[in-house]
């Protein structure tokens, strides 16, 4: 069954929803993740299964037919697989996608092949082993190639999701769309956003920031019969081909925030909060609501007075928040 669309303030549908899963991870990308002190949040601040079937099944019903499930590491919170089954049943839920880093994924291929996974976003910002260990300070590499070898064999959509740093991995931006030449993977390369979870930081700002024109004029260099092809409608990514690739190139201006005029996703934290933006602090609290009793209707109205009320991009969402200061907060606890 198709829920009727539902439409934000702004006239933009909202039908898809990115769900992180936990706030914890098995890596520490340190543009993620500080290496220590990261703290967690316990168990019990954590929305459990069943409360994020609920709250799925309210968006369901409210016009959301998209699912991302992210974190954090899905795969670090236990049972997650059985978890996507049950989504998967539910009724207006059409297309259930999966961001990881791969390290665990490749043990669940079949079983995401058998619920219908629509695509993963495998983040992989390098292919060289001593860079992988050096950004994501754990030596895992051997293990997300299986898993990107998996997920070609599998025939399931895949997305190879590179975040660009200079200084880091700037080398890796033309070995990275090889990648596209014989197999069918969307490489897409991600700016930089200088926020960490240990404060905000100032090299966005520094002349050397790899924003999404440079990182376009490095593949022009050394592709340049490289053309632009159509976005998708609510595409975060501008996309491209290379003739006689099988795979596609796409640079998400992340810093730039260049795509908020067609935004249709919402977020939901690990302990439940609901961000209708990226860049805003939270704009309800779900987990307080469900566990203070709030019946589907009274959920389905606080969520609709959210999506009525939503900023108009991520310059407005940030100058919106609390206490006015820049995000600083990691992707893993936003949900990225
Ligand atoms: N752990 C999973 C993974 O890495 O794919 C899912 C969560 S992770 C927070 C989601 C995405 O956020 C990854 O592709 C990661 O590269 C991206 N990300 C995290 N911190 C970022 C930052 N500071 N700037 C740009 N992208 C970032
Ligand atoms: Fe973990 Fe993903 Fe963040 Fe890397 S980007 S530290 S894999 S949550």
């Amino acid at each position: 069954m198709k829920f009727p669309t539902l439409y934000d303030n702004h006239n933009r549908p909202i039908n898809y929803v990115r769900l992180a899963v936990t706030d914890r991870c098995n890596l520490r990308c340190f543009y993620c993740m500080p290496e220590n002190g990261i703290k967690y949040l316990p168990k019990s601040a954590l929305l459990s299964y069943e409360e994020m079937e609920r709250m799925l099944r309210i968006l369901a019903q409210m016009g959301v037919s998209k699912v991302r499930i992210t974190g954090g590491e899905p795969f670090v919170r236990r049972d997650l697989v059985p978890f996507m089954q049950r989504i998967s049943q539910i009724e207006g839920i059409n297309q259930i996608h999966l961001t990881t880093n791969g390290v665990f994924t490749g043990d669940y291929l079949p079983q995401l092949q058998s619920i219908g996974i629509a695509s993963v976003n495998l983040s992989l910002d390098t292919l060289d082993q001593q860079r992988f260990k050096e950004i994501t300070r754990r030596d895992d590499f051997g293990k997300v190639m299986q898993t990107l070898e998996g997920l070609l064999r599998y025939n399931i959509p895949t997305k190879i999701n590179a975040v660009i740093m200079a200084g880091k991995n700037t080398q890796d931006i033309i070995p990275l769309t090889e990648l596209t030449r014989h197999t069918p993977v969307s490489v897409r390369f991600i700016e930089e956003m200088p926020f960490n979870g240990e404060g905000a930081r100032e090299e966005s700002d520094s002349v050397d920031f790899w924003s999404f024109r440079r990182i376009l004029a490095e593949l022009q260099t050394h592709y340049p019969q490289i053309y632009k092809i159509p976005d998708g409608k609510h595409s975060t990514s501008y996309n491209y081909a290379i003739p006689h690739h099988q795979g596609t190139v796409g640079i998400i201006a992340a810093f730039s925030r260049t795509f908020c005029g067609t935004c249709n996703r919402i977020r939901v934290t690990a302990q439940g909060t609901l961000k209708t933006c990226l860049y805003d602090d939270g704009v309800l609290d779900l987990k307080k609501l469900m566990r203070e009793g709030a019946s589907d209707e009274e959920v389905s109205q606080a969520l609709l007075y959210a999506f009525r009320h939503r900023p108009k991009d991520g310059f407005e969402a940030e100058a919106n928040r609390l206490n006015h200061s820049p995000v600083s907060e990691s992707m893993s606890t936003i949900g990225g």
